[in-house]
């Protein structure tokens, strides 16, 4: 399995079992560990925030570089996750949000993600690297002030997926 540099291990709580669980809102059948249905946009962390389990896996990391970061309603819209990991054993990658009781996961199947984006001037962080999922939605999974276009590649490796390049940043003549 491939290994990336890593800014941080971290211990997460995963995720259990995969099973299905039923939107309380539109009464879709979502996977468990999502913290957002997919179909109306409805909030389960709060039913979430009970659930435990001890598997303890050895992980890879990625941290964002938002400390500090004023979040606006666009930010939350974005569902910025504060680290994402790679993990190859499940063929999924894992996007943590930082909650006010603790991380929050969300696992994204490889499958559902068509491809990498990696973005030269973005909203947030001169250079950030989005996931493009097969609905073609596009999320945040890392973001920083150096450039992360070697991290980016790996991953991109790592995942199978191509890594699409956008500049936004004026060319120098
Ligand atoms: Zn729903």
């Amino acid at each position: 399995m491939g290994r990336i540099e890593l800014d941080s291990m971290r211990i997460i709580k995963p995720i259990g079992k995969l099973v299905n669980k039923t939107c309380n809102s539109c009464g879709s059948d979502v996977p468990h560990y999502v913290t957002r249905c997919k179909h109306c946009f409805n909030d389960f962390r709060d039913q979430n925030r009970k659930k435990k389990t001890n598997l303890i896996l050895p992980l890879l990391v990625f941290s964002l570089g938002f400390m500090g970061f004023v979040t606006t309603q666009k930010m939350a819209k974005t569902q910025i996750s504060k680290q994402s990991i790679v993990e190859q054993e499940s063929e999924s990658l894992i996007m943590i949000e930082m909650g006010i009781e603790g991380p929050i996961s969300n696992r994204v199947p490889f499958s559902d993600i068509t491809s990498l984006e990696y973005v030269l001037g973005g909203d947030s962080q001169i250079y950030e690297l989005f996931i493009i999922d097969s609905k073609g939605e596009k999320k945040l999974i890392f973001g920083s002030g150096d450039s992360i276009k070697k991290r980016a590649d790996q991953m991109a490796e790592m995942m199978n997926k191509k890594l699409i390049v956008t500049n936004n940043t004026r060319m120098q003549r």
